[in-house]
């Protein structure tokens, strides 16, 4: 309760006069302040931020990143491999500062290229899952130049700042994912005349936080605004890895190489290395300069790794695998209700069949399956006695209803 006469009365915690805050409320004998409260429940609260400071700092081997990226993403085994290597000499760089200074470590920030829906972002989550660095996501897309409409280069920082439950030391050993990276290519490879608002400036702010720099964030995010108080971050010992799907940057490539054969044409050397991933394997920077990229910028993402479009074959594990593989939520979904849920293998080929054609990669596999099952998600919590439901091929392609089994107590019909 707030307290009567305020004269005398001051916060036991912060000593504050009761003039001097907003509340103050009174216990047996004590005083607290609003502002001691507030400070207070930030500091007990259980945030993901705060049980990933409190985890006891481990190192973890290549072998053993790997191994538990396998749990989760099927195939891209070149990329899983180069960011194990990548995100261990991270850590190795900054838990031996003195060894690291004797040869000057360089941060080896990444670039991840491949067709949409292929794991670029699954990658990066999955990392976050078992490191104890704070971790972020930001999208180049949502990002300009400062002083024009949508977000500051720096809110990426303010994102890892609230990662790293606002402890400036951690932030500054972060890792942060930026997505979308090729969308803010500039336009042309020759460097625009009239300013490019949206790609080239954009580029130019990033790499100021890639390549290492003390940035001045506003802590709550937003614009910075000159009464604001600033945090300062240095960058130089973020990981910064880049994604991007980098379409038709395949042409680009098989132009490079056609170049150097007599009477190429584009489509000829498309067709002679059949498929674009063997393509995207053979990338160089002056590929990614045509594609967009400033130098400076393809300069600080020295370490590039191509992520594979997803055979059928992958799609196929890819509904069953992975611990939390799509087919185990919806088994787990039944289970709940007591009912075993069977997806027959010509049913999971329908769903990668329908898949591929809407050329999302593996990102079109969870909205067909909401499509298809919608109708036996709302059945089946009606149903009665029903021990096991089978979802065939002809469920997914002419949405039949599915095999019902009953439990052999009752015979009853279901609903
Ligand atoms: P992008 O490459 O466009 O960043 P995402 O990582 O966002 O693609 O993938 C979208 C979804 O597709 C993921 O959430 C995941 O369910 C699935 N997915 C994509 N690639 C894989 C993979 N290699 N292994 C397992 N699941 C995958």
């Amino acid at each position: 309760m707030p307290t009567g006469s305020k004269r005398t009365e001051r916060c036991s915690f912060c000593g504050k006069d009761a003039f001097a805050v907003r509340k103050l409320f009174s216990g047996y004998n004590a005083f607290i302040c609003d502002e001691c409260i507030a400070l207070t429940h930030d500091l007990i609260a259980d945030t993901p931020a705060k049980r990933a400071a409190a985890q006891p700092f481990k190192l973890y081997k290549p072998k053993e990143i790997k191994a538990f990226l396998d749990q989760y993403v099927i195939g891209q085994e070149q990329a899983k491999k180069t960011l194990s290597v990548a995100v261990y000499n991270h850590y190795q760089r900054l838990f031996n500062p003195e060894a690291s200074a004797e040869v000057e470590l360089e941060k080896s920030n990444i670039l991840m290229l491949g067709p949409t829906g292929t794991g670029k972002t699954l990658l990066a989550q999955t990392l976050a899952k078992m490191l104890s660095v704070p971790f972020s996501i930001a999208d180049a897309t949502v990002l300009t130049e400062a002083g024009y409409v949508g977000e500051d280069v720096e809110n990426i920082l303010v994102r890892l700042y609230q990662a790293a439950d606002y402890d400036k030391e951690r932030t500054e050993t972060g890792i942060v994912f930026v997505d979308e990276i090729d969308k803010i290519a500039r336009k042309t490879a020759n460097p625009s005349i009239t300013r490019d608002v949206s790609g080239e400036g954009v580029q130019q702010g990033l790499l100021k936080i890639l390549e290492g720099t003390v940035s001045n964030i506003p802590p709550k995010g937003g614009r910075k605004h000159p009464e604001q108080p600033f945090v300062q971050i240095d960058t130089r010992n973020i990981l910064f890895i880049c994604g991007g799907a980098f379409d038709s940057l395949d042409k680009i490539i098989a132009r490079r190489i056609g170049k150097q054969q007599v009477g190429f044409k584009v489509d000829q050397v498309v067709s002679q290395i059949d498929d674009m991933n063997a393509l995207l394997h053979q990338v160089q920077s002056e590929d990614l300069l045509e594609y967009g990229l400033i130098p400076e910028m393809i300069g600080r993402l020295p370490v590039v790794t191509v992520l594979d479009e997803l055979s059928d074959e992958a799609m196929l594990q890819i509904l069953t695998e992975p611990k939390n593989s799509l087919i185990r939520q919806y088994q787990k979904v039944f289970q709940m209700e007591n009912i075993e849920l069977e997806m027959t293998p010509e049913s999971l080929v329908a769903v990668v069949k329908i898949a591929r054609k809407r050329k999302t990669g593996a990102r079109a596999l969870r909205g067909i399956l909401e499509e298809r099952m919608l109708e036996i998600m709302y059945e089946a919590p009606s149903y009665r006695n029903v021990a096991k439901i089978i979802v065939t091929d002809e469920c997914i392609t002419d949405n039949a209803p599915p095999i019902i089994e009953r439990s052999t107590k009752s015979g009853k019909q279901s609903a």
